[in-house]
């Protein structure tokens, strides 16, 4: 018996998989629809670029601003125990070896002798999961579409066979010889299908279990920094150059990923100072000041927003992994023992700062730090479904009392706390050095992640006629531009009402003025940079001040007085719908 319900499940699946083999394909029209449209340029481009460094363009500034702007409302504004600091880029030396940057904050780095390339083994051997895991995929549509060919044949020939059992008496010997030879052969190309099932599900077992095997190795060599083995693990596997195709590697060395510099005239060694590779250390070192300055009480938060430098052993996907960065970081400072409640709390509280947005939780998911960073008692990652897989956006770390313990050692100043709050003891806490919590997100990965989101090649077509739009589905509060203006025409004096209206409501919020192309034209173009609301002033405005008002993701249009603008707009693009 045929099982429906199971085939349209399957189907679906079948779908979801054929759909995912086309992602590359989205992911490279973003990064194209990125550049085209004034979001991310590859850096000094005239110049031939400059690798895994970006710049943000008109559109892009915006909708990072909004970005860094909907974060630093949602922990600074809206906790009355967080606030906001701008620490420098340089900072004294000491505070990177104090961290344990100078000696531990290395990648596993291995070099092909015959190209000549340099890569990261972990990431060598991450690809080869990734490819293992691909192979399993597109073995698991075909043994899909296997199994629902095996249940075709099997319904073909009981069909055959009830027909044949009826026709019995009504057809002569010969067309019943036909038929029972028919039932034969369906039979003999069923068992085959059968057998062909048989040999995928064998792949399939054998892909997963190397795939396993690998994972699990893997795992026990980063854990344990064993070099030695992520190279076994590299030849064992068969990993070649992924430029050069050949398997002459190096050994794996560590790869420190803090860039260096020279401060001052003279260059010896007490002079060189590092670009930070994170922003959390400028938090560390003004805990106190802040503290003291801000009469802080614990528990209360330090947030900061800045730029991060790592010198990416090798840099892909875009924004993804860059060599200069943005992060927003956030240290919360708690009182030792009470870390673990703190830490799920955030967990919670920056996925739900995710979902927000509108962003399906499905496209979300935590992942568990198997390694440990030398700081860290516990680490999660939130992960976002890019197109090319999960990959990290943020991560929430208890990162107990070590920084400022190593602080408080390196720079001989105490770094405690008192806390005055009585103990179950009765008596105050007293003197501590607070764990901390912290929350990491890297600004440009949430961007792409934005990008990606909203991106929508959506199809028009009537019975009439072929038409598509590309349509930025960006939350309207991150939205770049959050309403166009359009005279219908260049004369009439519709221009300069346009502009009248443009000048009274661009104190509250971006707007663009175009008059150029047919409206239908315009409106396409405010589609693909995600604006909203676009709003066409024509004759009848100059009679009644009303204007048309068409709805980005809708389509729908309106007739509204131009005096209930600033009210409508306002309305969607207010914080108060994320923040609430
Ligand atoms: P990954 O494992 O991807 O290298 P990480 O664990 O080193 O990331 P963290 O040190 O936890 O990253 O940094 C916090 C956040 O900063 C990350 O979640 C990520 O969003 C961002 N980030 C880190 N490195 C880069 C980079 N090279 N380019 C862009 N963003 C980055």
């Amino acid at each position: 018996m045929r099982n429906w319900k199971s085939d349209i499940q399957n189907q679906k699946y079948i779908f979801a998989l054929i759909m995912s083999k086309s992602t590359d394909e989205v992911f490279k029209n973003v990064i194209a629809h990125a550049k085209e449209y004034g979001f991310v340029f590859p850096s000094s481009e005239i110049y031939d670029g400059l690798s895994a460094v970006y710049d943000y363009g008109q559109n892009g500034a915006e909708l990072k601003n909004n970005i860094k702007a909907y974060w630093w409302k949602a922990m600074v504004q809206m906790n009355d125990n967080i606030v906001g600091i701008d620490s420098a880029i340089f900072m004294h030396p000491k505070i990177w070896k104090a961290s344990g940057h100078v000696d531990g904050f290395s990648d596993p780095m291995i070099d092909n002798k015959d190209s000549k390339k340099r890569y990261r083994a972990d990431q060598l051997i991450e690809n080869q999961i990734q490819e293992l895991t691909d192979q399993y995929k597109t073995l698991q549509l075909d043994a899909l579409i296997l199994e629902s060919d095996i249940q075709n044949a099997e319904v073909i020939r009981q069909t055959t066979i009830d027909m044949s059992q009826e026709q019995k008496l009504l057809i002569d010997a010969v067309e019943f010889d036909n038929l029972e030879k028919k039932i034969l052969e369906l039979l003999k190309s069923e068992e085959l299908l059968k057998e062909k099932k048989k040999q995928y599900d064998l792949k399939l077992q054998f892909l997963k279990e190397e795939t396993d095997k690998i994972q699990s190795d893997f795992d026990f060599a980063m854990k344990g920094d064993d070099l030695n083995r992520l190279k076994r693990i590299i030849i064992e596997n068969k990993i070649a150059d992924p430029v050069g195709g050949t398997r002459n590697w190096t050994d794996v060395r560590q790869f420190n990923l803090m860039f260096s510099t020279q401060m001052g005239a003279v260059a010896d060694d007490a002079d060189v100072v590092y670009l930070r590779p994170e922003t959390a250390q400028g938090i560390f070192v003004n805990y106190l000041n802040v503290q003291k300055s801000g009469r802080m009480k614990i528990p209360f938060g330090i947030a900061q927003i800045g730029k991060a430098f790592r010198n990416e052993v090798i840099a892909r996907q875009f924004i993804i992994r860059m060599r200069e960065f943005e992060q927003m970081e956030m240290q919360f400072f708690v009182r030792p023992g009470t870390q673990a409640d703190w830490f799920s709390k955030w967990k919670q509280t920056r996925l739900d700062w995710h979902l927000a947005l509108g962003t399906d939780l499905n496209k979300y998911r935590f992942h568990e730090h198997v390694k440990l960073a030398h700081y860290a008692d516990a680490a999660f990652d939130i992960e976002f479904d890019f197109p090319f897989g999960f990959k990290e956006v943020e991560g929430i770390h208890s990162r107990t009392d070590f920084d400022l313990s190593q602080h408080q050692k390196f720079s001989g100043k105490k770094l405690q706390y008192f806390d005055p709050e009585l103990g179950e003891d009765g008596k105050p806490y007293g003197n501590y050095i607070p764990y901390v919590i912290e929350t990491s997100i890297g600004l440009d990965r949430m961007f792409l992640l934005t990008m990606i989101n909203a991106y929508e090649e959506e199809d028009l077509s009537t019975e009439e006629k072929q038409d598509s739009r590309i349509v930025l589905r960006l939350h309207p509060c991150l939205a770049p531009v959050k309403a166009a203006i359009f005279p219908l025409t260049k004369k009439d004096g519709l221009p300069e009402k346009a502009r009248e209206l443009m000048d009274h409501l661009k104190t509250d919020f971006n707007l663009q003025y175009e008059e150029k192309d047919a409206i239908g034209k315009r409106y396409r173009r405010q589609d693909a940079i995600g604006t909203p609301f676009c709003i066409t002033v024509d004759h009848q405005t100059l009679e009644d001040n009303t204007v048309t008002i068409r709805y980005r993701d809708t389509m729908q249009q309106e007739r509204v007085a131009a005096d209930d603008l600033g009210k409508i707009i306002g309305d969607m693009v207010s914080w108060k719908n994320l923040l609430k």
